[in-house]
């Protein structure tokens, strides 16, 4: 049997989640998501969305109808406000809000969870404390890697149990001159040619890796920047806009050449095969180094 990478979807408005977290969340999202399972029933492939909370109250028949396909249904926490901004107290109460919400939804237990932006950095560690504590099995929200926004330097890039029980699904990035870069999943996996993504995820399958493909739901809708009703600044029409054309034509391709299914069916596997490190607590064992001056990708998310 063939090498299994992760599939994933952050099922999110693009100016509620990117713009503004005040705004209000659109039927666009829910045309978007159908667009996403369409693709993905055409090419025979099921992934784990993780579904941010707002959404599912104002439209939970798109997360039934996600789960109806047969993937899997996680958390994407409740108002996409950065875990680093909103503190503990928020963190705990957000995710139980949104954990609940699903579950009432498709009648079945939530497992894993993604941070709005990654925000989960050396700043906000406490957050995988409080996961484990709440009981869910992963989180796959920390990019190994330091960034303008998000990221910590030195983290694992393996999939790894943490000392409270929590299994740790970090971002995929691979070591390339002298640094590590993110590799395959939205921005990149937008902006950075076809051959690149593909050489990128063959490197991680080399080294026993999975790739973590991740991907929004509007990254199929190339109108949408152009048709918003308000403005929206010229970098982030570039950042946020370029390569929506292609992903389909370029997502279809790469589930020809490489098979993906939901972080569930992943993680075992891979825990067992992980190299063997140190596991590292989310709160002692594990020193974050100072970061370090980032690149021109640090806007792309
Ligand atoms: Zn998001």
């Amino acid at each position: 049997m063939s090498f299994l990478h992760a599939l994933t979807v952050d099922v999110e408005d693009w100016p509620q989640s990117t713009l503004d977290h005040a705004l209000p969340v659109t039927e666009r999202a829910v045309v978007n998501t159908r667009r996403m399972l369409e693709l993905f029933a055409r090419c025979n492939v099921r992934g784990t969305f993780f579904v941010l909370g707002r959404l599912a109250r104002k439209f939970p028949h798109i997360v039934r109808e996600i789960d109806d396909a047969g993937h899997e249904v996680a958390s994407h926490g409740y108002s996409h406000k950065p875990v680093f901004k909103i503190g503990p107290q928020t963190f705990a109460d957000e995710l139980e809000h949104s954990v609940k919400l699903l579950e009432d939804i498709t009648g079945r237990p939530v497992h894993g969870y993604r941070a709005p932006d990654f925000s989960i950095t050396s700043e906000s560690l406490w957050a995988l404390d409080i996961l484990g504590e709440y009981g869910l099995t992963y989180d796959s929200s920390v990019m190994p890697v330091p960034m303008r926004r998000y990221g910590i330097d030195g983290f694992p890039r393996h999939i790894h149990r943490l000392d409270n029980g929590l299994i740790e699904v970090p971002l995929s990035t691979i070591s390339f001159a002298f640094r590590r870069w993110p590799v395959a999943g939205g921005g990149y996996l937008r902006l950075y040619p076809y051959r690149v993504t593909a050489h990128a995820i063959r490197r991680l399958q080399s080294e026993g890796l999975p790739a973590v493909v991740y991907l929004h739901p509007y990254e199929l809708d190339p109108a949408e920047i152009r048709e918003v009703s308000f403005p929206v600044a010229a970098r982030t029409r570039v950042t946020q806009g370029l390569g929506r054309r292609h992903i389909e034509s370029r997502l279809s391709r790469l589930f020809t050449e490489f098979r993906f299914g939901p972080l569930s069916e992943v993680i075992e596997p891979n825990l067992e095969t992980a190299p063997a490190a140190a596991p590292l607590s989310a709160t002692s064992g594990f020193r974050p180094r100072p970061a370090s001056p980032v690149g021109v990708e640090s806007v792309l998310r």
